[in-house]
């Protein structure tokens, strides 16, 4: 077989030269982000690195354990990482927690007790908290268990209603959880040092206040995490970033031992606490996974940015734009009409390693209110560290695209999907 260069490939590969060029020219833009990216990468592998050295990951800590899991070094030693990692006391790592949802859960359910207060002084968190702390109603809520909730929104300018925060805090509140990644919301996605500023306010009025962040889409894309700007606890998905899209389960939370604690005698049984739960055969997949973590998230930053970017020029709304500065991995692209959409989730999935031959279709789902168009061609079925996109068929027509393993690969999806949008006349490119 002959070497074809690059451009034969993609054209061999369904791009054509028109959106190849244009992309490359999006691209020879953004060469400086993409090297702050680089050393943020850098930063943070090195951050891991000496976790794992420093807490002497050895051979016999890739084995797992059966049954009750005692003793289980591999274990012990890869919570400590993560807690190295956030520079926080302790961290439970596991995969008995089953999502993100599940780790937030867990998080709030075992850091409450009846008759205290929860608020959320960043606006509403995400879609599936609301059944955790029933703002709508659900079997085991927080309310159920008289917990109350407070909600304080951002500002019209997206910045803290300190006056109103002040307000809500009162002597039942014991927990403030902060939602980092704007989800799928148009606030704007919370940096760091904002949330620093909020955490630093809230201990002012209240020290005794729990503060958690929901770290989900934000873990390794600035050098500092929550927890080092005060955050007593930090929790996430391991089919995120955190699991550099090794880890097939799992889920997350650093922070105090006191938390951490809490949430280990919820998640097994007050008494047992850390010290069962047996890891089996995942532990390799949890280290390397966490081991590759910053330059997954990086590629998939890339990605984000040069979506931005591309779409930004053809004159489509999109959310973070293409000059902010980013604190998670998502990116929104506006279409203003369901051909776009449905044309970009086909080119994603067109663009996957798995089940690339199959048409995403629009379905009606449980607990939406218009149909949902999904793309996903995931190793880890529903990762969304890997390429995926979707989007609720209806105005203004948005698709939420986040994941990438690889740049390379983040970059020829979001080519792909270029293609399929002009091909659908979705789109226009420049002459
Ligand atoms: C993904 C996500 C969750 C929930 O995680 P699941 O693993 O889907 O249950 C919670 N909060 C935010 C901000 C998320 O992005």
């Amino acid at each position: 077989m002959k070497e074809s260069n690059i451009s034969d490939f993609y054209r061999e590969m369904g791009i054509s030269e028109p959106v190849l060029r244009f992309g490359e020219q999006v691209l020879k833009e953004l060469k400086g982000r993409f090297e702050e990216i680089d050393e943020t990468a850098e930063y943070n592998q090195l951050k891991v690195l000496k976790a794992m050295q420093e807490n002497k990951v050895s051979e016999a800590c890739l084995l797992g354990t059966t049954g009750y899991g005692y003793n289980d070094l591999g274990r012990e030693t890869l919570e400590s990482v993560y807690a190295a990692v956030f520079h926080t006391q302790d961290a439970l790592v596991r995969p008995q927690i089953t999502c993100g949802t599940h780790a937030l859960a867990l998080a709030l359910m075992s850091n409450l007790r009846p008759g205290d207060e929860l608020l959320s002084p960043v606006g509403k968190p995400y879609d599936t908290l609301e059944e955790v702390i029933g703002i709508r109603e659900s079997r085991g809520s927080l309310k159920e268990y008289g917990i109350s909730y407070r909600q304080v929104d951002l500002l019209p300018d997206g910045g803290f209603d300190y006056e109103n925060i002040e307000k809500a805090l009162n002597e039942r509140t014991r927990l403030v959880t902060i939602q980092r990644s704007k989800g799928y919301q148009t606030r704007p996605t919370l940096s760091v040092k904002r949330i620093g500023e909020l955490i630093a306010f809230i201990k002012s009025r209240k020290p005794d206040c729990i503060c958690m962040v929901d770290n989900c889409y934000g873990e390794f894309v600035e050098r500092m995490e929550p927890t080092d700007v005060g955050a007593d606890m930090c929790v996430g998905s391991l089919i995120k970033n955190p699991g550099g899209g090794l880890a097939p389960i799992g889920g997350y939370i650093a922070g105090t031992r006191e938390c951490v604690e809490n949430a280990a005698c919820r998640l097994t049984s007050p008494g047992l606490g850390k010290e069962v739960g047996a890891s089996l055969g995942i532990l390799p997949q949890f280290y390397q996974g966490l081991f590759l973590a910053p330059t997954v998230t990086a590629s998939a930053l890339k990605g984000a940015i040069f979506a931005a970017n591309i779409y930004e020029r053809l004159g489509f709304g999109v959310v973070p734009d293409g000059k902010e500065s980013r604190h998670d991995i998502i990116q929104a692209v506006t279409f203003g009409n369901p051909e776009g959409l449905i044309a970009f989730c086909e080119g994603i999935q067109a663009a996957a390693p798995v089940d690339s031959f199959v048409r995403p279709e629009p379905w009606d789902m449980p607990g939406y209110d218009s149909q949902v168009i999904m793309a996903a061609g995931a190793f880890v079925s529903g990762s969304s560290i890997e390429l995926s996109a979707d989007g609720p068929l209806k105005p203004p027509y948005a698709v939420y695209f986040q994941g990438g393993l690889t740049w390379p690969h983040a970059k020829f999806g979001i080519l792909k999907s270029l293609q399929r949008c002009v091909g659908a006349k979705a789109v226009q490119l420049p002459h």
